[in-house]
Order: C-alpha cells, then structure tokens, then sequence
C-alpha cells in the first residue's frame, strides 16, 4: 500500500482532486456523492487529500484532513464507498513558560516558550495578556526587564500538532507592580482568573480599547505601537489596522455618536462612574451605537479609522472626569473585581498555592543563565515601588 497526499486547488471541485489521484470520472462521481460528512462545496482550497493506493486494486481509500484533529475517510467497499468521520485525541500535559521583556511580550514569551512550535508562541503571549487586560495595557505599561512567568497546559495530537491550552496562572511585573492571577472556574464551569487576595481579574474597565493581540498583529515588531503619549496630547493613541474592532472600556451609555471636527467620526460612552470615554478617527459606528444606546464592556462601539485629522489610521482615546482629561492609565486603573465568596475562599487557596507552587517549580527548573536571575526567580521579583512613581505619571 502507498499514500499519495495532494490538496485541492483554488475553486477546483472535489472531483478533479479524486481525479488526480486516478479515480475515473464516474467512480470520483459516485466518491463525491457518497460524501455527507463533508460538503464538497465548502472544502478549502489547500486542504489535504490523501490516497491509499494498493498496487492490485488501485485506490482503496481517500482521507480529507478538515482540520488538525478531524478527518473524513472514504473507503472502497463492494457496496461502493463508505465515508467515516475520526476524531483524532488531544493529549494534555502542563508546562511553564517564563519570559523576560527585551523589546516586546510576543519576543519575550517566544524566546521562552520552547515548549511550544514557533506559530504557537505568539498566541501563548496572546493568552497571558487576555488573562490580565483588565490590568494592564500591555501595549503600553510593559517596560524593558519587565518579566512573565505562566503555567500553560499544552496540547498535542499523536501527530505531533501541538496547540496552547488552557492558561492555569501567570505571575508578572510589568511597569513596577506585581501581578498575579490565577484560573478558578466558576461552578458554572466558566473560566475565572482571581488574584492573590481573591477578587476577579475581571473588573469595571478594561486597561485598552483595542485587544492586544489587534495592536501586535498589526505591527510586526511593535516596538512603537502608540504614536504619541498622554503628555503630549489630550489622550492615548493606539496605531492599528483599519477596521480592527474598538471596544468599549466599560458598560456605559452612548452620549454622542457622529463626526466631531478634528477628532472625526467619534463616540463618547458615559459610564455609571461618571467618567466619560471619547474614542475618535473611526472608520464606522459599531451596530447599533446611537445616542442613547447602552453598552456591555468589551462590545464593539466602532472601527479604527483616520477621520479627522489623522495622518494615519489610529485610535484617538480619551476619558474625561467632570470634563477634564484624565491619563486613562490613571482613570482606568482597577484595584480588582468582585471577590470570591467566602465560601469558596478555602478551596481557591489551595488551588492557588498548588498551581503557584507548581509553577514556581517548573520555572526554577528551567531557569537558565542567560534570562538573568533577578526577574524570574519567583521569590525575587523586585519590590512594588520600585518603579510605580515613574511609570505612569
Ligand atoms: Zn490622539
């Protein structure tokens, strides 16, 4: 028996790649009709199709790999051909990634995530961020020395296609403070991050309006994702593609949806705090945004765009208290959410003692010269004030 593998073209049917493999045009005809696991229509171009041919009996069989972990086989039989579906497992095990800052997060967690392929490091560091963006505006509080250290599970199928799983805990200082978060679902089985003293990575604002993993795809390096600073200009401003989704920082209530002179087509949301929020330059209104309109945090209230005066497209954001500019770094800092119950305030100690205790394990493992001991070596990480004073201000 011999495979052959080939993939099916750009707007090809399904039947010219059976076709290739030696199928006779009836006999691909009777395959493709026999195909109800997949819809021959909706195939992509690229997807591999692999062919076991037997040296007496020709084809015997046609595999359509869907996706990493899903295949459809076609199987000759006397009937005629029989499709079945196979799932391929998932295998987990858990692993500590630990990165040092140099010039960006995705550089630092894809020098340290050798645990992972290349093409997985990026969305590693995508993860760790998500976990704290009520936190931290990776884009802009991350500083050269900055370190992350994170317990990750890895997932991998026989084959070898290995994927990042679920984030466990991260532990980090970024810009002079010390961040700590770590995973404990909800009896509703959803997925929860709490810091050391128990309350919700989730709070009342998110850190930036746009999703760190918008900025970084954006800008190969981003070493300069922000064009200006808060000192320069009245507010912050993210550079990113058009049409990348704007969010909105908290619940909230659309006080003014249209063009605004130089600052383009803008929104301003009012939040139950009082503070008002000013996103400008975009290229559209999300669905629905007109005065009036409330908002979820995290909703789409626009687009990036350059209207107004913009030189290129960006992000213009700025909150405002009792009408006077604030530097969001400093309106939107969150303390913490809600915290745990009482109840379950025992049980997440020792989960988090656990997974801590797991991850500063693995990391001390791991730990090789060139990362330099002072970030990493988890019961040495620098002290709060350090570098608080200087940061933000
Ligand atoms: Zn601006």
């Amino acid at each position: 028996m011999a495979f052959r593998t080939d993939t099916i073209h750009s707007g090809e049917p399904l039947l010219a790649v059976l076709q290739r493999h030696g199928l006779e045009h009836d006999d691909a005809n009777r395959a493709v009709a026999g195909l109800s696991l997949l819809d021959a229509r909706k195939v992509r171009a690229g997807t591999e199709v692999t062919a076991a041919v037997h040296p007496d009996s020709g084809v015997t069989n046609v595999t359509f790999q869907l996706a990493i972990d899903r295949v459809v086989r076609l199987m000759r039989s006397p009937d005629g051909w029989v499709e079945v579906e196979e799932r391929l497992p998932w295998t987990t095990d858990t692993v500590a990634v630990a990165g040092v800052v140099t010039s960006t997060l995705t550089d630092a967690i894809a020098k340290a995530a050798e645990a992972f392929p290349a093409d997985v490091r990026t969305e590693v560091a995508y993860r760790i961020a998500d976990v704290l963006e009520y936190r931290v505006d990776m884009s802009r509080d991350l500083r050269v020395g900055d370190s992350i250290v994170a317990l990750v599970e890895r997932e991998a199928t026989a084959k070898g296609h290995v994927r990042a799983g679920r984030m466990l805990a991260t532990r980090a200082m970024i810009g002079g403070t010390r961040y700590e978060a770590v995973r404990f679902d909800g009896e509703d089985g959803a997925e929860r991050f709490y810091d050391a003293e128990g309350r919700s990575m989730k709070a009342a604002f998110l850190r930036s309006p746009l999703e760190f993993s918008r900025i970084s795809s954006t800008f190969g390096s981003r070493k300069h994702p922000i064009l200006k600073t808060w000192r320069q200009h009245t507010g912050v401003d993210y550079a990113a593609r058009t049409g990348t989704p704007v969010r909105a920082i908290g619940d909230g209530k659309v006080i003014f949806a249209g063009w605004k002179g130089g600052y383009g087509r803008t929104v301003e949301l009012r939040h139950p705090n009082g503070m008002v929020t000013r996103y400008a330059h975009l290229s559209a209104f999300g669905a629905g945004i007109k005065v009036g309109a409330t908002v979820k945090v995290a909703s789409t209230i626009g687009k990036v765009g350059m209207t107004g005066l913009a030189t290129g497209p960006h992000l213009h954001f700025e909150t405002l208290i009792g009408g006077t500019h604030r530097n969001p770094s400093v309106a939107l800092k969150n303390v913490g959410g809600e915290p745990l119950p009482a109840a379950q305030r025992s049980a997440f100690a020792m989960r988090r003692s656990a997974l801590l205790g797991d991850l500063d394990t693995r990391v001390l493992a791991m730990q090789a010269p060139a990362m330099g001991p002072e970030g990493l070596r988890p019961a040495g990480m620098r002290p709060v004030e350090s570098r608080a004073a200087g940061a933000t201000n």
